[in-house]
Parts: C-alpha cells; structure tokens; sequence
C-alpha cells in the first residue's frame, strides 16, 4: 500500500496536467467550484468542474402513498456514488417490510430500456449481485430536453419500451435489486449528454451510462411538509435510522419546456 502511494505521489510530480488527488466526501478538500471525484477502479481521484444543477425540478419516483428512505447520497467516500457519472446519483428505498415500491416517470421524456436481468427472489436486503445491465440491472433513461436523461435503475421489471414517450408519473417498473444491487432501492441519477444531438438516441441505446451526472432537484414530503432537496445537498447512508422517510409530493416539471 505504502509503495503505491508513494509511486502515485511520485509519478504526480513529474506530471505536468491537473491531476490532483483529493478526498472523496462532503466537505472534500477541492478548491471553489470543483468537486472530488474518483476516476478509476484502484480510488485515484482528482477535482473536476461542480456540474450545473439541471433546470427542471423532478418528482419523486415512487408513489405518492409511499414512503421512501435515502439509503446512500452522493459522495460518500466508503460507499459507490463517487464516480463522476453518479457523483449526484442517490439510492431511494421502500420500507424493507411493505411491498416493493412503484416507480414512476419523475418528468416526461422518451425512454430507452435495457431490460432481460433477472430479480433475485427473496428478502429485500438480499445481497446477491451481478453485472447484468453493466451492473445497472434492468434500467430505463428518460430523455428530457436540452440533453438532460433521469435514469432509474435495479428495477424488477420494466413497463415501457423504448421510444415510448412517457408522461409525468407514469408508472414505469417495479423497484427491484437486479444488477449490483446490494438490497432492493432504485437508484436514480440525472445526467447530461454532450456532444451533438445527433448523438443522444445512440449512446442511449447502449446499456450503463451516458454523460456525467449532475445536481438536481426534486420534491418531497418531510414530516408532512414540502421541500425541494437539491442532490447534491443532502447526505444520507444505509441504515441511517435518524432520517425521516420523505414521500412523493406531485405537482409536475416546473421547466416551462417539459410541461
Ligand atoms: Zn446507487
């Protein structure tokens, strides 16, 4: 271990480009405007640019009777969400006891599915996982406008086809655990496609992720009252017990160009 850091620290001096090593968390240790994020398997990691927060405010994904626990955030250095295609992302989770929940369209959009992975049976902590779907499992995008996608992925099944254009709230599959997923949650993240939009449908064809993920906003219910939590503002672990279970609070995009 000792070897490797200092060959890292090493191999750092002698390059001239703006890698820089930096901790992985909330605070990290980037200066004003970039954010910590790895960038390859072995956890080296460097500050790139904070991403624009995306301009639609989403709903959240499940139904509105539910109630739904943040089972990771973002940038939680021992847990996944520190790449720079889910830095943003978060895991939302029923009530390991109520039945696994709906989810929903968080804004309208054309779907693109990758779907065929297999749902473990059995208790939603199970921790069976595998690399179907990338890892992903079964995964829907939603492609908004202006190149922004919602992806909603480990769902048990899915109930559009790609093409569909889908409203608001429509139901979309069930929340599973295909793929890695180390109990039953969705994972839910949004992106933003580069390049031209010639592009977008191909690389939404393909399984796993497009563009790099980016703040968002979405509506909940908190103890009964309505806030719109930001992605990158909230923290939140597995078996956090601390935490309120958030619900669905409906009232549609408010970017004038998804209505
Ligand atoms: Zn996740």
């Amino acid at each position: 271990m000792k070897i490797i850091f200092t060959l890292l620290l090493s191999s750092m001096a002698l390059a001239t480009v703006s890698i820089a090593n930096c901790f992985v968390g909330i605070p990290d240790d980037c200066p004003t405007g970039k954010v910590c994020a790895k960038y390859n398997p072995a956890g080296d990691s460097r500050c790139v640019d904070i991403p624009k927060t995306a301009p639609m405010i989403f709903d959240l994904p499940f139904d509105e009777s539910s109630k739904v626990f943040c089972t990771q955030s973002s940038r939680l250095s021992t847990a996944t969400h520190v790449f720079q295609n889910m830095l943003y992302a978060i895991d939302l989770t029923s009530h390991y006891k109520s039945d696994p929940g709906k989810i929903y369209a968080s804004a309208p959009g054309k779907a693109f599915v990758h779907s065929g992975c297999k749902n473990p049976a059995g208790k939603p902590d199970q921790t069976k996982t595998d690399d179907c779907g990338l890892g992903y499992g079964n995964h829907v995008f939603l492609l908004h406008n202006e190149g922004y996608i919602s992806i909603y992925a480990h769902l048990s099944e899915v109930l559009v086809k790609t093409g569909d254009n889908v409203r608001a709230r429509q139901e979309i599959g069930g929340e599973g655990a295909t793929g890695k997923a180390a109990h039953r949650h969705l994972h839910w993240d949004v992106h933003k496609l580069e390049g031209p939009k010639t592009s977008w449908e191909k690389t939404l064809s393909e399984p796993g992720w497009g563009g790099y993920s980016v703040p968002y906003r979405f509506r909940v219910k908190i103890n009964g009252t309505e806030k719109i939590v930001n992605s990158s503002e909230i923290a939140c672990r597995w078996l956090d017990q601390t935490q309120a279970p958030w619900s669905g609070t409906y009232k549609g995009s408010q970017d004038p160009k998804l209505k």
